[in-house]
């Protein structure tokens, strides 16, 4: 065994964070610029934006406003960058009722990263066609949703799969949703991602976690640490104050999962 696989995971970055660009941003303070202090702060190697995004270039069926097209995402252009941090240019895109993913193969070239959310299924008329009601529906959505996305022809070295156990998946109920994925669905969906080599965002919080909702938030991931997946931390930040512990919570969530150097996504 190489000394790097008994080595602990080391958080030092911060692949999923939106700055004023995103409409759903409403912190003024939330610029690159603080962005990168942040990342300096942590002592993190790499730092990646990843504002909202549906390429205008994408026909899509759904309602998308075109207020998230690519000359809004790329304004932040150039990004600020200091010695020892990398400031990556991502972008986090969703997949439509009719599961297309919003970035075409032309303007997947100009990002670092891209980000594709399969748990947004609050946003119906976009992502999924009616309202969510039952955590069955949703169950069964998060399910879909990801399935059909490991169907695709990605560039999967510089894809993330965001946020698995968001409240997104259904409001206040996403714990009731969870547990209605068998171990072998996550099983047979985790080792293909692992397969494809596209990264897990880790983005849960553990720390002042209970048991029961260990139980629960991290099962798939324990399953998809089994399967042999990479693993990437990820705030999801919108304001500036949700910066704060956050890197202390990425350590947590490495001791939950004990993870090791050899389960990380590295992008090149
Ligand atoms: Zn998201
Ligand atoms: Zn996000």
């Amino acid at each position: 065994m190489s000394k790097v696989n008994g080595m602990r995971y080391i958080a030092d970055h911060d692949y999923h964070i939106h700055s004023t660009v995103s409409l759903c941003c409403h912190d003024d303070s939330q610029t690159p610029e603080a962005i990168l202090s942040y990342a300096r702060r942590n002592g993190f190697t790499s730092v990646c934006l990843t504002n909202h995004f549906w390429d205008e270039k994408v026909k899509s069926e759904a309602d998308w406003c075109d207020e998230h097209d690519f000359s809004h995402v790329s304004s932040v252009l150039p990004l600020p960058q200091a010695e020892g941090t990398r400031f990556l240019f991502g972008a986090e895109t969703d997949m439509d009722f009719n599961n297309i993913v919003g970035v075409s193969r032309e303007r997947m070239e100009l990002f670092d990263f891209i980000i594709v959310s399969t748990t947004h299924l609050h946003l119906d008329g976009n992502t999924v066609k009616t309202k969510i009601q039952t955590p069955e529906e949703a169950a069964y959505h998060w399910v879909d949703k990801l399935e059909n996305l490991l169907k695709k022809e990605l560039p999967w070295h510089k894809i993330g799969i965001a946020h698995l156990t968001t409240g997104h998946i259904l409001k206040g109920r996403t714990h009731e949703v969870l547990p209605l994925i068998s171990d072998k669905i996550l099983r047979d969906l985790f080792s293909e991602c692992a397969n494809k080599g596209v990264g897990i965002e880790l983005n849960v919080k553990t720390i002042g976690m209970s048991s029961e909702q260990r139980d629960i938030f991290m099962r798939p991931y324990f399953i998809a640490k089994e399967c042999g997946c990479k693993f990437y931390f990820g705030s999801d930040s919108h304001k500036a104050s949700a910066l704060i512990g956050t890197k202390e919570n990425f350590d947590h969530v490495t001791d939950t999962l004990s993870l090791n150097e050899t389960d990380k996504f590295r992008l090149k």
